[in-house]
């Protein structure tokens, strides 16, 4: 195996035999060979799609597919031999539907495009096994920026909104990382365009929540416990909690959200419920030990999965494109419903939850919630109440280094206001920051899904200050980074052409020194350093 999609890949290079992940040789070689076989679906279906040829289940195959091989979703090996079988089959029945002239005879095609379940384990054409180190890296962030647009995508589709430009672009982009003629510049455009893509997307998610949940209200939510047992939730998708809370609704078993699904506690659809009691614990990689001392069932609903402890394996549940062997799963019915029922028995045996914390933490300000507040933010920049917002966003991880966001954020000035979204908040949102004439010192804006979020907000002030670049706002960004939403979330940032971000705790392994070079001439990005250095650039920018 080789991989190095995340930040924390071994010795900042590479995971050459097991993941740090927990990911298996064997499960990232099958990913590997997933994405072969994605290409080649790509390239046949973007012939389809010409004819008017393309089919809905392509799309979605794609998108379970691609996001099956993100870090932390997918680590059982049944399931994805699974997904190799049916990409062959579909990629087979789309190419049987092109006239032969528009297909190129074999020795014209990349060697991916013609792959057959018979040499697939011979063939050479993994992104990292690219000779030139520059276009293998423009290559690579192309395949992680396309795998977290693929993954956003996902989030969207399964409430039903869709949008077969971005579905296009993904095969578009998949064909190009087997294209030779490509020079760096073709490669660098396309990386942007994915940026491009990337914020329709985020877009697309943030309606498809939206218009289906509401906007997300500000609120105070519970971390502490109650007496009853109770299922947690983990993951992004809200479609899942939905039917969890309905088919929970009235059986006195409690929901409580963990990780990256602690936003979900704002949204006025699912604020009916009087079971839903909260978010115990924190980011994804503290699940070993909270899921221990949960005592109840647990759903893992998108990428966040662990390997489980012996412990809690019983009562742990994946679903959708998440799997983990040797854990029962929850499959969608045909009628594209779930049924919860397995967790729901369980609980009524299970004993309330262990507490761990208590007390609460504040969210709910998405674009629409802080921007009812908009004059009063305006006010405090100009009487010099609020001196800088800190963007300081993105994913948490387990490396003690990451201590630097928790002491990046105490060493702030105290008029100084906090934008975030993504698991990074969790490294500092149960700190006593305070608030700025009513004005919360963090401003929640919700998931990583929920980026979009940070782009409106950043827009309506630079309209509201008449400025017509967001550079020149008083906003700085320190962003973390983990996996490969972050590197979609990231490109669609650079794409609308915000400059001076800081990136850490570390930069990607697979950006080569030229990469890194154009990034810092174009975008001005920066790697992070320490608390007292960053403190002083951060503040001075703008
Ligand atoms: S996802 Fe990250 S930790 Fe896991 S194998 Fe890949 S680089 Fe290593
Ligand atoms: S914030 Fe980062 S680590 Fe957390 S779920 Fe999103 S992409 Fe993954």
């Amino acid at each position: 195996m080789f991989c190095n999609q995340c930040q924390e890949t071994l010795n900042v290079k590479g995971c050459i035999k097991n993941g740090v992940c927990g990911k298996k040789g064997e499960v990232a070689d099958l990913q590997d060979r997933l994405i072969y076989v994605l290409k080649s679906i790509a390239f046949y279906n973007l012939k389809a799609r010409a004819l008017g040829l393309n089919e809905e289940a392509t799309d979605r195959f794609l998108l379970d597919s691609f996001f099956a091989t993100l870090t932390n979703t997918n680590f059982d090996r049944r399931e994805i031999e699974i997904l190799l079988k049916k990409g062959f089959d579909l990629r087979d029945e789309i190419k049987a539907k092109i006239p032969a002239e528009m297909i190129p005879s074999k020795r014209d095609l990349p060697a991916v495009v013609t792959v057959t379940p018979e040499n697939i384990e011979s063939l050479e054409v993994a992104v990292h096994s690219t000779q030139d180190k520059d276009i293998r890296s423009l290559r690579e962030l192309l395949t992680y920026g396309l795998k977290g647009l693929a993954a956003y995508a996902h989030h969207a589709y399964v409430l039903g909104y869709k949008d077969e430009a971005t579905y296009e672009f993904i095969e578009k982009g998949l064909v190009s990382t087997t294209d030779d003629s490509l020079s760096i510049e073709s490669l660098l455009g396309l990386v942007m365009e994915c940026g491009q893509k990337g914020v329709s997307v985020l877009a697309l998610l943030d309606k498809a929540n939206t218009e289906t949940y509401g906007n997300p209200e500000p609120i105070a939510i519970n971390i502490g416990v109650r007496n009853r047992s109770g299922i947690l939730i983990s993951g992004h998708d809200l479609r899942d909690l939905e039917q969890l809370l309905e088919q929970t609704k009235g059986t006195g078993i409690d929901v409580y959200t963990h990780g990256e699904m602690l936003p979900a506690n704002a949204y006025p659809a699912f604020k009916k419920y009087d079971n839903f009691a909260g978010n115990y614990g924190n980011s994804w990689w503290k699940q070993n030990e909270e899921f221990e001392k949960f005592n109840g069932p647990i759903l893992m609903t998108t990428n966040c999965i662990i390997p489980p402890r012996e412990s809690y394996k019983n009562r742990i549940y994946t679903t959708g494109v998440v799997g983990f062997e040797g854990l029962t799963h929850i499959y969608e019915k045909e009628n594209d419903t779930k049924d919860f029922t397995p967790l729901i028995e369980q609980a009524k045996t299970s004993k309330p939850p262990e507490p761990i914390e208590s007390g609460t933490i504040t969210a709910g300000f998405a674009h629409e919630a802080a921007l009812s507040v908009a004059d009063k933010i305006i006010d405090a920049v100009k009487t010099g109440k609020i001196s800088r917002f800190m963007v300081i966003a993105g994913c948490d991880g387990r490396q003690k280094e990451r201590t630097y966001y928790t002491d990046f954020v105490k060493a702030l000035p105290k008029d100084t206001v906090i934008l975030t979204a993504g698991c990074a908040k969790y490294r500092y949102n149960k700190l006593d920051l305070g608030d700025i004439g009513g004005i919360p010192r963090v401003l929640d804006a919700g998931q990583c899904n929920d980026s979009y979020s940070l782009v409106v907000i950043a827009q309506k002030l630079a309209k509201a200050f008449g400025l017509e670049d967001i550079n020149d706002l008083p906003v700085s960004y320190n962003i973390a980074w983990y996996e490969q939403k972050a590197v979609l979330v990231l490109l669609a940032l650079l794409s609308l052409g915000v400059k001076n971000i800081t990136l850490g705790p570390t930069l990607p392994a697979f950006l080569s020194p030229n990469v890194v070079k154009v990034l810092v001439e174009n975008f001005n990005l920066r790697p992070n350093t320490t608390v007292e250095e960053d403190m002083k650039v951060l503040l001075k920018q703008a």
